[in-house]
């Protein structure tokens, strides 16, 4: 997708209205359209990038830092009892919209929501699938 058919650019430049509650420099947040619950947030670089591992480390600094003000208030403001903040990074992590953004998710004790099942390993496997990762991280900065 190229950045003039973007949809969030087209809501960063507000050629697309949005219920914008924070803007600074670099990141705008606003209301997720169709919320998991109430007041669900997407927080997003002003600069169009696909997706989180393909961002510059300045550019998720700047989201990580909006990320938190953003969620203190919206927990503040919801009067929720816990925050789920969270990237769909690829297709099959369920990415929809291929401009980075993050997730603020207000939670409720009640809510009755479950985000991950829970799988198991085979005996021994952790610690191959703990090897294999430490091989990838070599040549990582
Ligand atoms: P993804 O699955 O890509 O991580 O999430 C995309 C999110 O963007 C979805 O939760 C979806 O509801 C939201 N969304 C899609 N189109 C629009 C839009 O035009 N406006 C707003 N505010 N949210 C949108
Ligand atoms: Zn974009």
């Amino acid at each position: 997708m190229t950045e003039t058919e973007c949809i969030f650019c087209k809501i960063v430049s507000g050629e697309i209205p949005s219920a914008k509650i924070y803007e600074d420099e670099d990141v705008v947040a606003f209301l997720d359209i169709n919320p998991t619950t109430k007041g669900h947030t997407l927080v997003v670089p002003k600069k169009h990038v696909a997706t989180f591992l393909e961002a510059d480390d300045e550019v998720v600094e700047k989201l990580i830092k909006a990320s938190k003000k953003v969620g203190k208030a919206l927990v503040k403001a919801m009067n929720a009892d816990g925050l789920n903040v969270g990237i769909n990074n690829g297709k099959a992590a369920g990415q929809i919209i291929f401009h980075l953004h993050l997730h603020l998710i207000p939670r409720y004790a009640d809510d009755g929501l479950k985000c991950w099942p829970q799988g198991k390993y085979e005996e021994g496997e952790i610690e191959k699938i703990k090897d294999k990762i430490l091989k990838a991280m070599q040549g990582e900065k």
